[in-house]
């Protein structure tokens, strides 16, 4: 049998897509094939309320398991709560939405070994043919991108007591600095459940699991909370892109649609790739024309555009990572949370605008000068960020 599209990896975005189409176009011919037991892997994926429209919030609505209407967020001289909201989608949830709504389309367990932009060969050798495959199997290394990396491990805790918060607090750098900046974030998902992730801004990822789950059980036990059970771990080192040739990322696997981290849509500054995710399969839905050329190159011309958009954040990176010394890295971002909600709000959902843009490198920098002035211009045109 021929597909009309195959998706290669069951992740975030492939599962994305391949639920959209089921609702919107249920006519379709579409496989999604994913090697691990279950589609999601282990993740709990959050995201601003201004990081997608209330048409999008709708749709992916099934798959959220929390929603708070603000965040709060901690440096050692400045604490703030900020009233806007954040949701949580869990891969438990993901999984048990999207696999019965796929039936039969979904076939998990199932390694691929090779994709082409109109066939998979699984290792078992079967081949599997269709107009187009997009390839989702996530992130995969590239000499074309310029990399920082945020690097974690987070632990669903259940308490013995109730801890109290009545929200999540995204950034708490109130807490020892190590090789690049550190914080700890917080998910409150019941009155005594709570997901604890020890986070690092780093050149290099050098911590160990253990040095990780050391953090959390010392932050936990400095908050006074009694540990009962760690219900579930996940960990991860996501890309903080500082600069990158687009075209030459994008040529490394010519006329193949991708999807996802693989496809370079995430938000360049903290690795979160759900609002990208969520238009993309927005984006596919509506595509009259789904094979593999086709495809692969409105897709190329939507992660391109994506690209250009982040111009300013692969910027802000090189001042936070290029700048200063790295344990003094919090600096940066205690600054940036002094700023107003409206521009914070716009700079999670990819949207700064010029003002915000200015807003964000006028004033005094909390790195010195002449070192910001030489991270901003390193990489410009002519340089490595010259494929606009
Ligand atoms: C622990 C963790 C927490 C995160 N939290 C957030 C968050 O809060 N918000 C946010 O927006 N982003 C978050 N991210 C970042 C990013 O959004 C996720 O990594 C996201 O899952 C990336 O989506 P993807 O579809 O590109 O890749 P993935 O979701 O990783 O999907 C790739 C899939 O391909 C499968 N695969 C790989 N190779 C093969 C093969 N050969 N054959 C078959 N299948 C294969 C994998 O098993 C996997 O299921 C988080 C990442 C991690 C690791």
């Amino acid at each position: 049998m021929k597909y009309d599209l195959i998706l290669a990896g069951g992740g975030l975005a492939n599962g994305l897509i391949a639920w959209r189409l089921k609702q919107l176009r249920p006519k379709l011919r579409v496989l999604c094939v994913e090697e691990q037991s279950i589609i999601g892997g282990n993740h709990t994926w959050s995201f601003h309320d201004g990081d997608l429209s209330a048409a999008q919030h709708q749709w992916l609505s099934p798959l959220v398991v929390h929603r708070w209407p603000c965040y709060d967020v901690h440096f050692p001289d400045r604490s703030r709560r900020l009233t806007s909201g954040y949701a949580s989608v869990t891969c438990e949830r993901f999984a048990q939405i999207i696999t019965p709504a796929l039936g039969n389309d979904l076939r998990t367990g199932q390694s691929i070994a090779q994709v082409n932009p109109r066939s998979v060969v699984l290792t078992s050798g079967e081949r599997l043919e269709a107009d187009a495959v997009i390839d989702g199997r996530g992130i995969r290394d590239s000499k074309h991108l310029v990399l920082g990396h945020q690097a974690f491990l987070g632990q669903v805790l259940q308490l013995q007591a109730p801890h109290g918060l009545d929200g999540p607090i995204i950034m708490d750098a109130r807490v020892a600095q190590g090789e690049g900046y550190r914080f700890v974030y917080i998910l409150p998902f019941s009155a005594d459940t709570v997901l604890v992730e020890d986070t690092h801004y780093v050149d290099h990822h050098a911590l160990s699991a253990e040095q990780l789950r050391t953090h959390i059980s010392e932050y936990v036990h400095e908050q006074g909370w009694a540990v009962t059970a760690c219900l579930r771990e996940e960990e991860g080192v996501l890309p903080i892109t500082l600069a990158g040739d687009f075209a030459e990322f994008w040529n490394e696997a010519p006329g193949q649609p991708r999807s996802g981290l693989r496809a370079g849509l995430f938000h360049c500054t903290t690795g979160y790739s759900l609002p990208h995710a969520v238009r993309l399969a927005d984006w596919i839905a509506l595509q009259k024309d789904l094979r593999a050329d086709s495809l692969a190159q409105g897709m190329r011309e939507f992660a391109h555009q994506a690209w250009r958009g982040q111009r300013f954040y692969r910027l802000l990176n090189r001042m936070l990572f290029l700048a200063g010394r790295p344990r003094n890295r919090w600096q940066v971002m205690q600054r940036f949370y002094g700023l107003s909600d409206g521009l914070i709000s716009r700079f999670y959902a990819g949207d700064s605008n010029l003002a915000d843009k200015l807003r964000v490198v006028s004033g005094k920098p909390p790195v010195p000068v002449n070192e910001a002035l030489r991270a901003m211009l390193r990489y410009l045109p002519g340089h490595y960020e010259n494929q606009e």
